[in-house]
Formats: structure tokens, sequence, C-alpha cells
């Protein structure tokens, strides 16, 4: 990297922060977009939003004062006029741009009411017509990198211009890792051809392609990038399923017990997925298993009865979800499930402190807590299980990747001097379409509950306008009186959560004066947890007609007796979020009925949302349609893919090449493992550290 011209101590410790720090992360510091700066255009064809360079003679250059103090510089060529506008500046600049004065400058064209102008235009003097103009031009199209701090468009570009001879030829070796059969298929242009043309395009390039991704040559990076993510995943599921796990009995006393017990027969598709996991757990390799499956279908139970396998041989059972209230409500159903089996459930989350905390860290420790419910406080330093055989991770879109990874080396138990690491099951009721599946999960095995209990009828929504909300009300009223229950969601745009815990609290109280004879509860995310818990339980004992809560309830959240979900400001939320609110009602056989209010003016996007959830019912079918409407990276949350550090991939854009990336991961796997470390190296650097478990 030294060897390089301008890299001291100083820029390379700023490359750093880029993570960059050897020649071949500095090639691969790929651009982001492109301005076009190879020609002058005419004024007359400027088009508002386009970065364009133009020249022209200054006509006027004024001091305008107003609320802000600007400079405005009319310039104008054969074809048209514009106007330059500067709120920075001093006496020389003005002075310079007096009338007459020939520059040119390179910008962002934007629509003012008074027409075409420009904002701190980047400009330049022409001192004088004897100079050529496409002398000052580059010849290609200019890149704009990732930067920071010190460490500017000028200075990347300097730096990879060093690497780069033209838009075909590198100046350093990168080998191509891709086997030819595959280059060949695709039809892809050799790697170090691809880099070249992405770092400096031609004159001619196709600049429309250039822009959203689509040349070929940015296809065959991105194609690259895919692969190395879907490698680290395939790679890290291989090295995990290199340790040993403990092997449990296919046959378990303890479950078939609980079977008996349960008011209701698991559906086909949970035996079916119960099956799985217990093939999975009577091998000594760990299992890496992703249950999913629609809200209410019944994950649940699943994980209830897989976890009693561990128990009877002998091993404790984690259970974590990522709300203090769904943890909660795991911990009571666990104890109603298997307490009456002798089997002991233990509750722990960051909110428990001080001696009670000690006591059931002890417990964990000393291996009397068999099952062990709570949020991701189960996982802090100071948590030692005495044998830990299975970690169930609930609705696991709420953690992230690395958090998951995190988990594996935790339960790390030795038992006769071999190393056992714990089973693992991962449930998520955020459904996502196959091939994205495949390789955002590259590194689990999935099982799909395709079945809702028998007796649920869909949920009707309706859609309705917030000024209609006094018959909304009214309506609940009604309903309420009639012995159902409701929730009453209030959303805020606002990310603050004292806001939001304001705006359910005073919902409430409204509510309360309108509805008098009506008990209205409060739940949100500032509460004590026992507050929080004390309402929780009022609401499931029937005590309370209606829960007014803040979004705190969306996940999991079990009241099978609640039938009306009404929503507020509904347009605000995305699909999926929507689609887990009003999973909490149609839990039971009753016809429940979902309320989504909205505020105008609708937007677009809101109103495909809303007429989605509309229309239907099925999770898979709003996750298709959110990925439609929104691209994958949305749906599935960049903290959950563990993607966020894509250089040129776009899984919306791309994922036609998904089956692709599979097979040619597949290929090199078998054939040509020594390159996969390679690939993984160049595009993820660094940040593959954290999969190393
Ligand atoms: P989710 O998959 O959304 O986590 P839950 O596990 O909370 O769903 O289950 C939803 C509700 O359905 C719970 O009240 C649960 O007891 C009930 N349930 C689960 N399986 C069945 C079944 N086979 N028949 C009837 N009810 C069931
Ligand atoms: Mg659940």
């Amino acid at each position: 990297m030294r060897s390089l011209k301008r890299v001291g101590p100083s820029v390379a410790e700023k490359l750093a922060r880029l993570n960059i720090f050897t020649i071949q992360d500095l090639l691969f510091h790929l651009p982001l977009r492109y301005q076009d700066r190879t020609r002058v255009v005419p004024i007359g064809s400027l088009r508002s939003g386009a970065e364009a360079v133009i020249e022209a003679e200054v006509l006027l250059t004024d001091i305008k004062y107003g609320r802000r103090r600007m400079l405005l510089s009319r310039i104008g060529d054969r074809t048209g006029f514009i106007t330059l506008r500067f709120f920075h500046f001093n006496a020389s600049q003005q002075q310079a741009l007096s009338p007459g004065a020939k520059i040119r400058c390179f910008g962002e064209v934007r629509y003012s009411g008074q027409g075409l102008e420009m904002v701190h235009p980047e400009y330049e003097l022409l001192k004088s017509d004897a100079i050529p103009v496409v002398n000052h031009s580059p010849a290609h199209l200019t890149p704009v990198y990732p930067a920071t701090e010190g460490l500017r468009q000028f200075s990347l570009r300097a730096l990879i211009d060093q690497l780069v001879l033209d838009s075909n030829t590198l100046q350093v070796d990168v080998p191509e890792w891709l086997p030819s059969s595959c280059l060949q298929h695709l039809k892809f242009p050799p790697l170090a051809q691809a880099i070249a043309f992405v770092h400096k395009p031609p004159p001619d390039a196709p600049v429309n392609e250039l822009l959203s991704g689509q040349h070929r040559c940015q296809q065959r990076l991105a194609f690259e990038e895919l692969l190395a993510h879907h490698l680290s995943m395939r790679r890290r599921r291989l090295r995990y399923q290199q340790h040993q796990a403990p092997v449990f009995n296919q046959e378990c006393q303890l479950a078939n017990q609980l079977q008996t017990r349960l008011p209701f027969a698991l559906t086909g598709a949970q035996q079916r997925v119960y099956a799985e996991i217990r093939q999975d757990l009577r091998r000594s390799l760990p299992m890496l298993r992703l249950v999913q499956g629609d809200v209410g279908c019944g994950k649940t139970i699943v994980a209830a009865l897989s976890v009693l396998h561990a128990v009877e041989s002998g091993c404790q059972a984690a259970v974590m979800a990522p709300t203090e209230l769904l943890a909660d409500q795991h911990y009571r159903s666990f104890r109603q499930w298997l307490e009456p089996l002798g089997v002991r459930v233990q509750w722990l989350s960051g909110k428990l402190k001080g001696k009670a905390r000690e006591s059931v860290l002890t417990e964990i420790a000393g291996g009397s807590a068999q099952v062990v419910a709570g949020t991701h406080a189960l996982f802090q330093d100071d948590v030692s299980f005495s044998r830990l055989g299975l970690i169930v991770v609930d609705e696991q879109h709420r953690f992230g990747v690395h958090q998951r990874l995190a988990l594996r080396n935790k339960g790390k138990s030795t038992q006769a001097s071999i190393e056992l690491y714990p089973h693992q099951l991962i449930m998520t009721a955020t459904p996502i379409p196959r091939t994205l599946a495949m390789t955002t999960y590259a590194d689990l095995d999935c099982s799909i509950i395709d079945e809702l209990p028998p007796g649920r009828r869909p949920v009707q929504t309706v859609v309705i306008d917030d000024k209609r909300r006094p018959q909304v009300i009214e309506r609940v009223h009604g309903a309420c009186k009639s012995g159902q229950q409701a929730y009453w969601v209030c959303t805020l745009i606002e990310e603050s959560e004292v806001l939001q815990c304001q705006a359910a609290e005073d919902t409430a109280r409204q509510l309360q004066e309108e509805l008098p004879d009506i008990r209205i509860g409060l739940v949100h995310g500032r509460m004590k947890p026992v507050d929080k818990d004390t309402v929780m339980q009022e609401f499931k004992c029937g005590s309370l007609d209606m829960l007014v809560a803040t979004t705190v309830i969306e996940v999991g959240v079990d009241v099978p007796n609640a039938t009306l979900m009404i929503i507020e400001n509904a347009e605000r939320l995305g699909l999926s979020q929507l689609h887990q609110l009003r999973g909490r009602v149609g839990r039971g056989d009753q016809q429940s009925n979902c309320v989504l209010l909205y505020r105008m003016p609708l937007s677009q996007l809101a109103r495909q949302r809303l007429a989605v959830m509309h229309d239907s019912n099925d999770g898979f079918v709003i996750a298709q349609r959110d990925l439609e409407i929104r691209g994958p990276g949305e749906l599935l949350g960049t903290r959950q893919t563990g993607m966020e550090q894509f250089h040129i991939a776009d899984l919306q854009r791309d994922q036609v090449m998904l089956p692709d990336v599979i097979k040619t991961a597949s290929e090199l796997l078998n054939l040509d493992p020594e390159h996969i470390d390679a690939i993984i190296q160049r595009w993820l650097g660094r940040n593959e550290e954290y999969g190393n478990v």
C-alpha cells in the first residue's frame, strides 16, 4: 500500500476508516455513482436534477440581501441562461465573476421559481479563448466514491488512478477466481477489465446503464460480491458443523406427555416440522434450523416440544425473544406447559437486577433452571449455563445476524473432554421469497409451517379515513359491549420512544373519556416491566376490554380472545409491520376484524400498501408484494441480512443472478475450495471476522 504515491501514515489511517488496507481493497473501493464531466452541455438542454458541465459568460453578478445574504450570478451561453447561487462567498469571488468573465461550472441543475440554477457549483475561470476546451475535460465519466473526512473524491481518484490505466487495463494484477465455465455461461468480461471499466468508464459508455448498475462490468462484480457473501455463510455453516453437539433421544417421554395434555392437536405442518427438528436433534452435528411460519401458525408449541428433548437428556434450553413483552409471554407459556411435567422454567431480562438476578444466574449456572426464557440479556457475559443443549431464537428478524452468531459460542460445554455446541432453532414470522432465503439464510436449514390451526378465519380488513374516527370509536364500543376485546395501536413516525408513549397515553385518556363504560388498559415501552405485565395479564384474562398500545405489541403477543385491531396512522407503517400487528388478532376461532386508519394525503406507496393489506392475509403473498414495492434491502432490514456492506450488488436488482450464485458457490466448494478464502477476503475483507465462529 505504501508503495503508492500520496500514501503516508495519515492517509493510510484515513483509508483504514474506509476499510482499505491493501492495494486490492483500494481497487475494490468501487464508485457509488458517476458524474459526466466529459462534455460541455448547452444550457438550453439542461434538465433539472442532472449534473452537468456548462461554459458560459457572466452577464450580471449581484449580492442579494434578504433572510440570507447571497451572491447571485446570471450567466448565459448561446442557448440559454442559468443562475449560480452562492451562500458563502468573498469579495474577490464577486470581483472575479464580473460581467464578461468566461467560466466553466460543474454542478447539479435544479429548477427554482425563477428558472434554472446551480447552488454552489464547482467553477473555474477560463482565462482566454485560446485554450481549447477538450484539454480540460476528462476522457471518462467521473466516479464518485464513498469518501471520509479528510479523504475526499479528489484524493481517492488520484490514488485509484495509479492502479487503473484506462477503461480496459489495470496497472496491477488481480487474480480471477471465477471458474471459466461460469464466466462463459454468464458472458461476463474478465475481472480486470470489469474493474478498470467501472473506475474509468470510457466517454462513450452507456451512461444510463452505468447509473443504474446494469452494465455487464458492474454485473460481473455484483455477481462476485453476492458469491462472496453466500460463500462466507456456507463456510460458516460448514465450520459450525465440524463441532459436536449433544445427542438427544428421538423419542421423548416429556414431549409425548405435553402433547397429550394440550387442548389441541398439532396441525400437519407442525408435526412435519417437529419431526424434522427431531431428526436434527438425534445427530451429533449441531442443528442450525430456521422455522418460517406466518403469524399465528403455532411456532411456540413446536419450540416447547423441542426444548423437552434437551431437558429429558439432561441439558438446558434457552429461549430468546426480542422484546421484554414477548420474553415474558414465553416464560408464562413455557411454565404453563412444562411445570406440570416437573420442568423448572426461569426468566432473565436486562431489567432483572440485584439479588433476584443473582439468584437466577446461580440457578442457570448450577443447571437447576432447565429452561430459561429471556431477552438478549441471556447472552451477556456474566450468564453462564451449566449444560446448554438447545438455543431457541424467536422472531429472528428482530435480531442481527451478528447477534445470532454470537450466541453460538455461548453454549459451549465440555463433556468427557469433548467440546459440545448447542443446537439452534430459529423462528421467524417474516417469510421471504425462496431464492432470497437461500442467500440470506445460506447457513441454515429451512422448515416451513405452511398451515394455520383449524377453525381460523381470515381477518377482515377495512381501510378508513381518520375523519371517520368517531364512527370507528362507536363500532369499537359496540364490539366491546358485546364481549369482544380490542387492540388500539398508536403509531408515530418519530423514532422517539418518549413521543410514542406520550401519544399512546393521550389516546388512552381520550378514548376513556369518550367511552367511560369500557375498561381500557395501556402498555408502552417506557412502563416498568411489572406494570406492563399486570396490564397484559388483565387483558389476557378479560378484565380489560381494550388495550391501547404502541407497536411494542407488534411481535409475538398472543391473546386469542382479542378480535378487533385498530391501527392509527397505518399509512406510516411498512407491510411487514402491519402484517405483524394484524396477526395479533385472528388467533382464535372467532371472526376478527382489523381497521386501518389513515390520514390524507396518501403517497402512492402508502396507497399500495394499504391495498395489499386489504386484499391479503397471507404472509408470503404480502412479503412478495413488499419485495416488489420496496426491494429486499428494506424487506430484510440490513441488520438482519448482515449484508449492509455491499459495495456494488443490490439484492433487488440482482436477484435474477441468485440461482447462478448458488450454483457457482457449490461448484467452488466442491472443486476449488482453496479459492474460497480469497474471494471472501476480497469482498468482505475484515468484516468477515465475525463469521469465524
Ligand atoms: P406464532 O407462530 O405466531 O408464534 P403462536 O405460537 O403464538 O403463533 O400460536 C398462536 C396461537 O395458536 C396460540 O394461542 C397457540 O396456543 C395456538 N395454537 C398453536 N398450535 C395450535 C393448534 N395446532 N391448534 C389450535 N391452536 C393452536
Ligand atoms: Mg410467535
